[in-house]
């Protein structure tokens, strides 16, 4: 029987109530498919900043290496001043661990009402492919004389060939197994040096996938038409800093936050991936039990359809659209039933 090592991060806020719930729904998914797993609790983030000074352990990067994949919830704290090396647990793991691909789908769930209105299911299923290693988010540059008149900042990006070639590719190969189209949402008429040699790169790779359907977009456009038409949409293939902001979009058409999953990848798996709701540690509703740990779960299938378990990947899946159905929903979605009620249904769906 295959056996799967995970490495678990709860994180902050309502990380701690919607990791264990991912972890039973985990736990009994294995003993239906017949593989098991073993999982490892780490107690970084930012409530580990506040006592240890640093988000992880000193050697956390080379104790994580060791697992098959790190199943991880959410990082901050108010205390937490967020402009600090904050975040930093998420940043590290991402590039130490060379995980270039952020995948988020975005599809309408079974019995959930988009507030887009009329649109439905068929509409809305589509995937955000963020850059995860490289862009806005390199943290390249500086203060200089912050109090002074003449103070000024810096924030340098970095676009790297190689960087841009294999993310256009993981996105194009992914078109291959959907509906056939990558849409390149960009910002190149304005960013005229980063954002036109990423539209270069990604132009040169689409030539050798004449079989999918090729666009570009410029984000504001994209905005719109994701609210407007996002029927429109396949594969959104997008930068680092574009592809956070525009995946929050993606969570809100789809009703909640609550609902976004997403795998951090490396898909030469040369290093563990990561996988994680795309909302954060919602600090203002921590502790009550109410968070919606439908992405925490998600992430779950995202991940062990990662390792190679389709079949129990599509079984969460499809346990958490039974869910859906049938009205089982927390409280951001105008639900009443708990974190642990959704949990509980998920697994008997299943
Ligand atoms: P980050 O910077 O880490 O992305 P954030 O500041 O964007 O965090 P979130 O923690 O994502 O903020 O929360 C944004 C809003 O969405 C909050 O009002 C929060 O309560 C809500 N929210 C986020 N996740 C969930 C969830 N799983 N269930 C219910 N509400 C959620
Ligand atoms: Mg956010």
């Amino acid at each position: 029987m295959k056996k799967y090592q995970i490495a678990v991060v709860n994180g902050d806020g309502i990380g701690h109530e919607i990791v264990p719930m991912a972890e039973q729904v985990l736990q009994a998914v294995a003993a239906k498919h017949d593989f098991s797993v073993e999982s490892t609790t780490f107690p970084f983030g930012a409530g580990y900043y506040l006592e240890h000074g640093d988000f992880m352990a000193p050697d956390g990067l080379e104790i994580l290496k060791g697992f098959d994949a790190i199943l991880f919830g959410a990082v901050g704290l108010p205390a937490v001043d967020d402009t600090l090396p904050f975040k930093l647990f998420t940043n590290k793991v991402r590039t130490a661990f060379k995980q270039y691909v952020n995948y988020r789908p975005v599809k309408l769930l079974d019995g959930v009402k988009s507030p887009l209105g009329t649109k439905t299911q068929k509409d809305i299923d589509f995937v955000v492919v963020r850059e995860n290693n490289e862009g806005e988010f390199v943290q390249n540059g500086r203060q200089m004389y912050p109090d002074e008149p003449f103070g000024f900042a810096t924030d340098t990006s970095l676009f790297t060939r190689v960087g841009v070639e294999r993310i256009a590719h993981y996105s194009f190969k992914l078109a291959r197994k959907r509906r056939k189209k990558v849409t390149n949402v960009t910002k190149s008429n304005t960013m005229i040096n980063t954002l036109a040699y990423w539209d270069r790169v990604i132009g040169e790779v689409a030539e050798q996938y004449p079989d999918v359907e090729y666009h570009k977009m410029y984000i504001d456009a994209a905005t719109a038409n994701f609210v407007l038409h996002p029927e429109y949409f396949d594969v959104v293939l997008t930068t680092n800093m574009l592809g956070d902001i525009l995946s929050d979009l993606g969570g809100a058409i789809m009703g909640s936050l609550g609902f976004g999953p997403s795998g951090n990848l490396n898909p030469e798996n040369t290093f563990p991936s990561m996988f994680e709701p795309i909302h954060g540690s919602a600090p203002d509703i921590a502790g009550r039990g109410v968070a919606n740990p439908i992405g925490q779960i998600w992430s779950v299938a995202i991940m062990l359809d990662h390792l190679g378990e389709e079949q129990a990947a599509t079984a969460i899946v499809k346990a958490i659209n039974r869910t859906t159905a049938a009205g089982i929903l927390t409280k951001d979605v105008g639900g009443s039933y708990s974190t642990q009620d959704i949990a509980r249904a998920i697994i008997e769906n299943l």
